[in-house]
């Protein structure tokens, strides 16, 4: 079913009875073509594109809970690609581009919202690693727009621009930053992959890879065995798990990343505002709700929950850049695993095992980059070769420490990514 305004007329003035499901529930098969391990943001993306760009229909998405269950449901939808560095800017401009035709793409309304993204500046050094991180932008064909620090008063008068540690000097803004209902997108990607023929299965965990002489020829799940010429692990926060399945041990450490958002008040913020100094970065919902968050925690864990010191940080910041914020009431918190790596790029490469791939390290930025890594993946899985903007987010590069991507300039240290 095709969504429009005629059909969405038709069904209001029939009782709304007539809209079909936005996916089948089917059980699984004893044999696919192609298996992706799971149901998240770049799982589905990745089924999705295999489907339309490639035309291989028989795939099944394998998700051990329900699909949006991971960290596509609990981020904050930030969208952007304001990237320095080679490799990451080519990625994340086309993951970008793919975003503004999505919903035509899916014909389905994900929200996405260009209200772009301003990161704050406090110092001069801090100002000059923008500018040269604008001008990366533009080289790369995208937006860029350095900000006084009167530009941004007329903006976003709300900030503390006087706060004497930080005080507010200007910022980078990139207008086709934005944000992008989470759920929506999920729901959307997942539509469009079943429309095509790809089985979507839920609960339905993979518990083991099986591997014949550096073959890759299926999975063991919670559900039955299932067989398969090729398989894709995409399930982030777990990658190091389901990775340790085939006998492989990544450059990924999973740490928890937190998130907050206040009770419903009227319009106050139109961007998103990002205050690395203070880790600390704010949206306002289209329900009304703050959303904010902030810093990862420290160690390592995969209990999908935060810790009070972190709470206690994120609030600090809010209150350091707007005080007002302290007005608010905050509804609810929540925790995501990040898989982070040891430079804070991506993975999208072949594994030393004939057939399997691997689709991680997305830290916490892989949001805005659900599309472009499908397309790349699906690329990749397809035709056995790299996809052009992602062809630098190679796993060896862990080995040999040649080609890291460090746009944070903090080494290997995979918590400060
Ligand atoms: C609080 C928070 C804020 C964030 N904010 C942003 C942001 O503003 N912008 C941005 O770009 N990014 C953001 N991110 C990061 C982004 O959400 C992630 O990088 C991205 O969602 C990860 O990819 P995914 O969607 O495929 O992961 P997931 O949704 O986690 O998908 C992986 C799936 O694999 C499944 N799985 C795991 N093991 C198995 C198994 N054995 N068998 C079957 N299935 C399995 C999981 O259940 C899960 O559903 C944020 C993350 C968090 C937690």
């Amino acid at each position: 079913m095709r969504f429009s305004a005629l059909e969405i007329l038709k069904q209001g003035l029939t009782g709304n009875k007539g809209w079909t499901q936005h996916w089948r529930d089917p059980a699984p098969k004893s044999n696919y073509d192609v298996i992706i391990i799971g149901g998240g943001g770049h799982g589905l993306a990745t089924a999705y594109y295999l489907a339309k760009n490639h035309g291989i229909t028989n795939v099944a998405v394998l998700e051990k809970g329900y699909i949006g269950s991971g960290n596509v449901g609990r981020n904050t939808t930030i969208v952007r690609a304001n990237y320095g560095l080679p490799g990451n800017s080519e990625f994340y401009s086309h993951s970008l581009k793919l975003w503004e035709s999505l919903e035509q793409d899916l014909n389905y309304n994900v929200m996405h919202s260009q209200r772009g993204i301003i990161n704050l500046f406090h110092s001069d050094g801090q100002r000059d690693a923008f500018v040269r991180r604008g001008n990366a932008m533009r080289n790369q064909g995208d937006d860029a727009e350095l900000l006084s620090r009167d530009d941004l008063r007329k903006m976003v008068p709300y900030l503390n621009f006087d706060n004497a540690r930080f005080p507010v000097r200007g910022g980078l803004m990139q207008r086709r930053g934005g944000t992008a209902r989470h759920d929506a997108v999920v729901w959307g990607l997942a539509r469009g992959a079943d429309q095509r023929g790809v089985d979507i299965i839920q609960n339905c965990e993979v518990t083991g890879i099986d591997i014949e002489n550096g073959v890759v020829k299926g999975v063991q799940t919670t559900r039955g065995p299932i067989t398969a010429k090729k398989v894709g692990i995409v399930v982030a926060g777990r990658s190091s798990q389901v990775a340790a399945m085939a006998g492989m041990r990544l450059p990924i450490e999973s740490h928890i990343l937190q998130a907050f958002v206040t009770e419903g008040i009227k319009p106050a913020i139109d961007h998103v505002i990002s205050f690395g100094m203070g880790h600390f970065y704010i949206s306002q919902s289209d329900k009304g709700g703050l959303v904010f968050g902030g810093d990862l925690d420290f160690y390592a864990s995969y209990a999908q929950r935060g810790n009070l010191p972190m709470a206690e940080h994120v609030m600090e910041a809010g209150m350091a850049l707007m005080p007002a914020i302290g007005k608010a009431k905050v509804l609810r918190s929540w925790g995501g695993i990040m898989d982070m790596t040891p430079d804070g790029s991506p993975i999208i490469d072949k594994t030393h095992i004939n057939g399997l791939y691997l689709d991680a390290g997305w830290c916490y930025g892989g949001f805005k980059a659900v599309p472009g890594s499908g397309y790349s993946f699906a690329h990749l899985m397809a035709t056995d070769t790299h996809h052009e903007p992602a062809a630098k987010f190679r796993l060896d590069r862990f080995k040999t420490g040649r080609s890291l991507m460090d746009e944070e300039g903090t080494g290997s240290q995979h918590n400060l990514h």
